[in-house]
């Protein structure tokens, strides 16, 4: 399910909020009615005193300044009955769960935004449909950079000499960066390089939860699934989601390289996604263990060159020792 939809389907769960908070506040009403007639009247009364003013207002052009006084002094009276008799002093007050959006699900005065509250729960579930449920820890902000041997020296660019600590916490920052870029980035594509161990797996997660949580559409998904999608796609047998991959606003692709190898099938889609997304410039980042020489070998010098070029793609390589032996 694309952003949009996961987005439509918790707006329609908010409406129903909206109504069972309605239906809560009848209830609430009613029960005071029932048993604390008192409160009910000063409730009641309070209503008329809005109605009144509303009315006046409309009538006279002005307003009547003693009103919002003398309704505080009502609510003050109403709030300390509630309380004396047992019940919370806001219990009359309108029922919702999100005070900064009452539960619209936006906010914002002139222009109306998604509330964060939505944005939060919105992430949540793409997270889960992502399968990252489990795997929300892997984000920048739980990035352990103590975890990073410091003793080994790796060597970024020639006669260039630094700890694996180092270059991983310098490549984590460009990242980052690059995700709170958006939707400017100069370079659409991202391409994080390195063996496997070193921590691109981590980091293409904790940039789609990053993505999500600034509220964009972002899809993540594996080289092979991307690949099956292109093959059904293809073959135009089965239903496919190629078409959505391929248009998603930001995508993330773990482990370029790993699908299997059909002729050139590989080649030819990967080619058109990346030609496609560039053109257009939607976002992608993808994650693979293979360099730049074996990119060329494994999908021909054009995609290539493409993926590494610097006007369109910030290449990184991430280099050190398997983290997991350690
Ligand atoms: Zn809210």
């Amino acid at each position: 399910m694309s952003r949009s939809e996961q987005a439509e389907l918790l707006r329609q769960e908010y409406a129903r909020r909206r109504e069972e908070n309605t239906r809560e506040e009848t209830r609430r009403q009613r029960e005071i009615v029932e048993k604390l007639p008192e409160v009910a009247q000063l409730a009641a009364q309070r209503q008329e005193m809005i109605y009144s003013g509303v009315r006046g207002i409309l009538s006279r052009k002005t307003a009547d300044t003693a009103l919002p006084e003398r309704m505080r002094e009502y609510n003050r009276r109403i709030e300390r009955l509630l309380e004396e008799n047992g019940y919370p002093a806001d219990y009359l007050s309108p029922v919702f769960r999100c005070p900064i959006c009452r539960d619209t699900g936006y906010a914002g005065e002139p222009i109306r935004e998604e509330c964060e509250c939505f944005r939060r729960e919105l992430s949540r579930r793409m997270l889960a449909e992502m399968g990252l449920r489990e795997q929300t820890e892997q984000s920048f902000e739980t990035f352990r950079e103590d975890m990073l041997p410091e003793d080994v020296t790796v060597e970024p660019a020639k006669g260039q000499h630094m700890s694996q600590r180092a270059l991983t916490g310098f490549i984590r920052d460009h990242c980052m960066r690059w995700v709170d870029s958006y939707p400017n980035q100069e370079q659409t594509t991202l391409l994080l390089m390195g063996e496997s161990g070193l921590g691109k797996t981590f980091l293409l997660h904790a940039m789609a939860k990053r993505f999500l949580e600034k509220g964009a559409d972002a899809v993540l998904t594996s080289a092979q699934r991307l690949q099956e999608e292109a093959r059904k796609s293809y073959f135009g047998r089965e239903e496919s989601s190629y078409a959505l991959l391929l248009a998603a606003p930001v995508l993330l692709v773990d482990d370029l390289g790993s699908e299997a190898q059909l002729s050139n099938v590989t080649q030819v889609f990967l080619y058109e996604l990346v030609n496609e997304r560039q053109s257009r410039r939607l976002t992608t980042a993808f994650s693979t263990n293979l360099n730049e020489e074996e990119l060329r070998a494994r999908y021909t010098e054009r995609v290539a060159s493409r993926l590494t070029d610097r006007r369109n793609s910030l290449a990184l390589t991430l280099l050190g020792e398997d983290l997991r032996r350690r």
